[in-house]
């Protein structure tokens, strides 16, 4: 028998905002988590970012603080900290859709913009605080925040706040809240690291495990395109010139090139704006909002942008330059095919990449699918990744190096210095739209 939300014995006007939502089932994390959180328990959950985990913790978290609703004043009972502010906003807003019958307030802290509005929404004594640790602290330490009455905490993307440096300032906080509480932490694996935050911050956890620590939703298509690194822009603006590609968002290793690439598909008409951590916390929310509303196409960014980030009709995810981190090409990809929509997530490779390739393959265990048929395929780098070296440079290190041949189609796994070749243009767009959509 199907799940449904009404056998999980939430509030009714949380079961109306579902409706209005339109959800009606339960997602697997939900179904565990809930029945669980309900009951007073702390909980690991190992789950990715669009498994419904925000709505996992969020669902029971407002039914038992609505239920249990102090006859005196107001004050904060819940805290969700989380690695990033665009997470910290989004968390917020959900909690704001399926409490919307319920008469709970919620506010946010985090850093990047002035405090002052946010002390003043702390001075209404919000029932729900969500919060960035950095920011906190600060509002915290000059008298702003009390923490002294918090009966549930969420530590939201645990295993990202650890990669961060975020564990002093967790635990800081932390050793400020009542040891009586309930202690829910999301994690997107579940590392020796997390299960030793588990141990020194909760109590007795039950574990709800959805998903294994890696794995890629299969309505991802999963695309490779050999490229050299100095087609890969006239590559780029290629594919998004394509109507199959709808939205998309370009992820970049820095932020320099973030901007630069950014520039470059301005200069070619097609609407763009680029987010990562040196942009004011307003020129991201405005990145942002601006991509959410269709009125840019392309938002190029970071990292910063590759996990939480829930951006519905996202319809191509183009890794410009693959991971160092075989990990973040995950969170990277799941930025498409959102709440059980398709979706393209295009890589391009060069030469120096093809090992970056092969640690994303060995990690999900699924190889990607080569474009053969794109303008600016490089066969060369193709050979390199069917071989079992991945550069140059390791063919160097393995003793096995050989100078690369002068011509082009000798059945070799080097790089070719020479031009790919031209590509044919009037049959590009044809070839484009079936490739890529
Ligand atoms: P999250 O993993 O919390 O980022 O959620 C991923 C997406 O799934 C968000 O767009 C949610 O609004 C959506 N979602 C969460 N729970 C459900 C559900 N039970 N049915 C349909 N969509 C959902």
């Amino acid at each position: 028998m199907q799940q449904s939300f009404s056998n999980l014995s939430l509030h009714k006007s949380i079961l109306r905002a579902l409706s209005e939502e339109g959800y009606h089932t339960p997602t697997p994390v939900q179904q565990k988590a809930i029945p669980e959180v309900l009951s007073g328990k702390d909980l690991i959950a190992v789950a990715q970012t669009g498994t419904g985990k925000t709505a996992a913790f969020s669902l029971p978290m407002l039914h038992m603080l609505h239920a249990q609703r102090p006859n005196g004043a107001r004050h904060i009972r819940a805290l969700i900290l989380t690695p990033t502010r665009e997470l910290a906003l989004q968390i917020d807003e959900s909690l704001r859709t399926y409490g919307r019958h319920l008469s709970l307030r919620t506010a946010v802290v985090l850093g990047g913009v002035s405090a002052g509005k946010q002390i003043k929404t702390l001075r209404q004594n919000p029932d729900i605080l969500v919060a960035t640790p950095g920011r906190l602290l600060d509002l915290f330490g000059q008298g702003h925040v009390h923490l002294h009455q918090i009966d549930i905490l969420v530590l939201d993307e645990a295993d990202r706040m650890l990669d961060m440096g975020f564990l002093p300032d967790v635990k800081k906080i932390v050793s400020q809240l009542p040891t009586n509480r309930q202690t829910l932490l999301f994690s997107a694996t579940m590392s020796h690291d997390i299960a030793r935050l588990a141990k020194q911050m909760q109590k007795n956890p039950v574990q709800v495990d959805v998903t294994p620590a890696v794995s890629v939703p299969a309505k991802i298509a999963q695309q490779v395109l050999f490229v050299e690194k100095k087609n890969k822009r006239a590559l780029l603006s290629d594919i998004l010139k394509d109507k199959g590609v709808l939205r998309a968002l370009v992820f970049t290793r820095t932020k320099h090139l973030a901007n630069r690439l950014m520039q470059h598909l301005s200069k070619q008409g097609i609407s763009a704006d680029a987010i990562h951590s040196n942009k004011t916390q307003n020129a991201r929310q405005k990145a942002l909002s601006a991509f959410h509303r269709g009125r840019i196409k392309v938002l190029v960014g970071t990292d910063i942008i590759a996990r939480g980030i829930d951006v519905e009709g996202i319809s191509h995810v183009i890794n410009y330059e693959l991971p160092h981190d075989p990990e973040s090409y995950v969170h990277r990809i799941g930025r498409t095919a959102r709440a059980g929509s398709a979706g393209t997530a295009l890589s391009f490779c060069d030469a120096e990449e093809v090992g970056l390739l092969k640690g994303i393959e060995r990690l999900t265990r699924v190889p990607l699918t080569a474009v053969e048929d794109h303008p600016f395929r490089s066969n060369a780098i193709a050979e390199l990744r069917k071989s079992g070296i991945s550069t140059p440079t390791q063919r160097k290190r393995k003793g096995r190096f050989t100078p690369p041949p002068r011509k082009q189609h000798s059945a070799s796994s080097q790089v070719s210095t020479q031009p790919e070749p031209t590509p044919k243009f009037g049959r590009r767009n044809r070839r484009m739209k079936r490739t890529f959509r």
